[in-house]
């Protein structure tokens, strides 16, 4: 018998995953309609409940490198761990991720720089809009997931 509770209007799929460490249960979920995260490592190798997390998309900001690339210097990405300690909200995680190291740059570059700051201020805007919306849909289905015993399921 599961304890699972499934809101009544939602038409997406439950996620069925296996909780690790807890053996014969499994966690059941429905992914909101910001999750891009196809859960595949979860199915597969099961996950303990409280690292369960629903993922968007990812934004990274870009900067030009003396070497003539692009390195990602912040990362963003909405995270919710539903039943975590943190984050059960929807939250836009940010990672900076300094790039490979000290860059220099002429006016062009610095220009090009400008330029990738502006879009990815757009794409924050954007992104806070998401977050905006993602814990509008959190609290309209607040008891939509939930983990419990699952007969059959036992592995
Ligand atoms: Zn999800």
């Amino acid at each position: 018998m599961s304890t699972t509770v499934q809101p009544a209007n939602n038409t997406a799929p439950a996620l069925r995953v296996r909780l690790r460490g807890i053996a014969g249960h499994q966690l059941t979920a429905t992914c909101p309609t910001w999750c891009t995260d196809d859960h595949a490592e979860d199915v597969a190798h099961g996950v303990h409940a409280e690292d369960f997390a629903h993922r968007g998309e990812e934004s990274a900001l870009m900067v030009p490198s003396s070497f003539g690339t692009n390195d990602e210097q912040l990362l963003v990405q909405i995270h919710q761990y539903p039943f975590g300690r943190d984050l059960r909200e929807p939250t836009a995680v940010l990672w900076p991720t300094l790039g490979t190291g000290e860059n220099h740059l002429g006016p062009n570059g610095l220009i090009d720089l400008a330029e990738q700051l502006r879009k990815y201020a757009d794409e924050l805007e954007h992104i806070a809009a998401q977050v905006h919306d993602a814990r509008k849909e959190h609290a309209d289905t607040n008891a939509s997931e939930g983990w419990g015993t699952s007969k059959g399921d036992a592995r």
